[in-house]
């Protein structure tokens, strides 16, 4: 079977792909193009500090980057990353995030009129060099400081650009899975611009089972004239740090102070207590909790263990086990947390208003993250849908499938050039056997390449040949309506 090649919607390899610029992962699944800048988190624009300080602050994309950041603007990052080579394709979305650090709006009150003023002309800027949307990630910090209104303002400064569209990690938690969609909605509607609902599910399982009631308030909101959509990954775990487990409150400002509220004695107790409580009024299930990514070599052997088999080695109460590996760690421990039913997500992958999305990076096995323990959607999520979504136990007709991981994304993304096979359109194509298409990586091994994918060709080039990667560099960064 041939396939115009795979879009994915949502991907964090912005900095990555520095340190793996073959993106095996991605590459031998058939992704040909990644969108990057999701969920607030883009490498550019800097603001004053310079490229350091945003590095330092866009912390959840640093810390998952070899590189030093020294560029400033989306054209010199991706000047930077085409000169070093890249084998795929990189979409880029524009983080609030990286604006906020830029700006000096990072902590939990409201925006000045300067800092929005600011944030405004920067975004604007990058607009102009092709993001393709603006991003935000609602609860995560600093993201999450930001009021609707804020947002509205940000997305009305960038509505009139041909194709932009507001892609949000919502404000989503426990108890929130409703209020999520309507803050998206109601953004969208009054910055009168499309959205994009990144990774939709439900992950509080009090509301298992749910799913119609959100998804209605998309059908909704479309009837009343929103462009409304959502990509989803197939996997019942999130890729979630520890950090998530942490209240925002204590996360306000640099790394630095966050790391010195949890180790002011009087604090301490405070933050413990609200960690043990959980968000939302929802205690945590620790043993849900595993840690991916480990920075200090004396905690080495916790990559694989989960955050009750860590509490009970060192003897203390999981709460305290979070805050003593934030500590140690940075104050960023990434994983996943296993919080999701499988029957949300296959109605989330089945609905006609879903696109795939993998919320994964492009890494090789023998890089710099080849040591530790990803979540398997960075190797698996394509082949997983055609294999276990498509053939094994269908909710999708392959036809539907296909669309959903290439041409319905590029319409998303107002790419003319790319999405179908077309005479005339680029020759990003992915042949793959049906029959035999499957994931390989699992929780415990995700580092494995999936079956049934001997061909990918990116902008012409085979970058997967006969089943291996070719080491061709011919990707590009894609800028908005270039085509
Ligand atoms: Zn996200």
């Amino acid at each position: 079977m041939i396939a115009p090649g795979f879009i994915d919607m949502h991907s964090h390899s912005d900095v990555t792909l520095f340190d793996d610029p073959g993106g095996e992962s991605k590459a031998y699944q058939g992704v040909t193009t990644e969108v990057t800048g999701n969920c607030s988190l883009s490498p550019f624009p800097a603001g004053k500090g310079g490229p350091k300080a945003l590095q330092e602050n866009v912390a959840l994309l640093s810390v998952i980057g070899h590189t030093d950041w020294t560029w400033n603007t989306l054209d010199d990052w991706a000047g930077a990353l085409e000169s070093s080579g890249i084998s795929i394709n990189l979409a880029p979305q524009l983080g609030q995030a990286a604006l906020q650090v830029a700006s000096g709006a990072i902590d939990d009150r409201p925006v000045t009129r300067d800092e929005m003023r600011e944030m405004q002309r920067l975004a604007a800027e990058a607009m102009e060099m092709g993001a393709f949307s603006l991003s935000t990630g609602l609860s995560l910090a600093p993201s999450g400081y930001a009021t609707t209104d804020d947002v509205v303002a940000l997305c009305k400064s960038i509505n009139h650009y041909e194709g932009a569209f507001y892609a949000t990690h919502a404000r989503m938690g426990n108890g929130k899975h409703l209020s999520s969609i309507e803050e998206a909605i109601e953004i969208g509607q009054r910055a009168e611009i499309p959205v994009q609902f990144s990774h939709m599910a439900i992950i509080d399982r009090r509301v298992f089972g749910e799913g119609p009631a959100m998804i209605d308030l998309l059908v909704k909101a479309r009837e009343g004239g929103l462009d409304i959509t959502y990509d989803v990954y197939p996997y019942t775990a999130a890729g979630a740090g520890v950090e998530q487990l942490i209240p925002l409150w204590v996360q306000e400002g640099t790394i630095a102070d966050f790391l010195g509220r949890i180790r002011d004695p009087q604090l301490r107790p405070r933050i413990r207590e609200e960690v043990a409580a959980g968000l939302g009024g929802l205690e945590p299930l620790w043993e849900a909790w595993y840690v991916g990514y480990i920075h200090t070599e004396a905690n080495r052997h916790f990559i694989g263990k989960n955050v009750e088999e860590i509490a009970r080695e060192r003897e203390i109460e999981p709460a305290e086990a979070v805050l003593q590996l934030l500590e140690e760690e940075d104050g960023l421990v990434p994983g996943r947390v296993h919080n999701r039913f499988e029957g949300d997500v296959r109605y989330f992958v089945g609905h006609d208003l879903a696109m795939i999305g993998s919320d994964g990076l492009a890494v090789a096995p023998n890089g710099p993250f080849g040591s530790s323990l990803p979540h398997p959607r960075f190797y698996g999520t394509y082949p997983r849908i055609l294999g276990r979504y498509v053939r094994d136990e269908p909710v999708l007709t392959l036809e539907n499938a296909i669309h959903k991981m290439s041409g319905f994304p590029a319409q998303r993304m107002s790419m003319k050039d790319r999405g179908l096979v077309k005479k005339g359109l680029v020759a990003d194509l992915v042949v793959f056997d049906p029959e035999t298409v499957i994931d390989n990586a699992t929780w415990e091994d995700p580092h494995q390449y999936p079956d049934g994918i001997p061909f990918v060709l990116v902008n012409g080039v085979p970058i997967i040949d006969k089943g291996k990667h070719t080491g061709a560099r011919p990707g590009k960064v894609l800028r908005r309506g270039a085509a």
